[in-house]
């Protein structure tokens, strides 16, 4: 993975997560919905990551880890994108419990922005075209952001 941040504080982890999703927002819908992939361990920033990714969507609500219930679906309001959804593959075990959540069917609708935390639980099923993005705990404060695609 080529491009690389390094973050100080949740802050600045959130404003490079909704830079991205703002940029993914202008764009055009192309056949299937738009993947986002989050890698790295527990307390790694995933989640601080996803809330400035929605936020970025424009969406107000307060974004969680959706753990327990393994997705939450909120509205948008584009006309490329309808919905964003926030899948943590956590508690999965392998990439057929996500197929099992009908995860097949919201990947074909290119009118889905899916963001999947843990994505390397399911990594079988991830699209070609997948943004992946990696999280390593440096110190208290610190992350090193890694992702295979270019933020202008
Ligand atoms: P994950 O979803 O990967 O398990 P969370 O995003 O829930 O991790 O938790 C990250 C924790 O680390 C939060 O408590 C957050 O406040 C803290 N944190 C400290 N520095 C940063 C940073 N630079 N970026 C993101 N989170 C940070
Ligand atoms: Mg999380």
């Amino acid at each position: 993975m080529r491009y690389i941040f390094i973050t100080k504080n949740p802050a600045q982890t959130r404003k490079i997560a909704a830079k991205l999703s703002r940029e993914i927002f202008k764009l055009k819908s192309d056949k299937k919905a738009i993947v986002i992939g989050l890698i790295g361990e527990l307390g790694s920033g995933k989640t601080v990551f996803s809330q400035g990714f929605a936020k970025g969507l424009g969406i107000k609500e307060n974004i969680t880890s959706p753990t327990f219930v393994l997705e939450r679906v909120y509205k948008l309001k584009a006309k490329s994108y309808k919905l964003f959804i926030h899948i943590d593959a956590y508690r999965l075990e392998k990439s057929k419990d996500l197929i099992d959540l009908g995860f097949k069917n919201l990947i074909r609708d290119p009118k889905n922005i899916i963001l999947i935390e843990w994505a390397d639980r399911v990594k079988s099923i991830l699209p070609k075209n997948c943004i992946k993005i990696k999280f390593e705990h440096k110190d208290k404060d610190k992350r090193k952001i890694w992702m295979n695609r270019k933020i202008k």
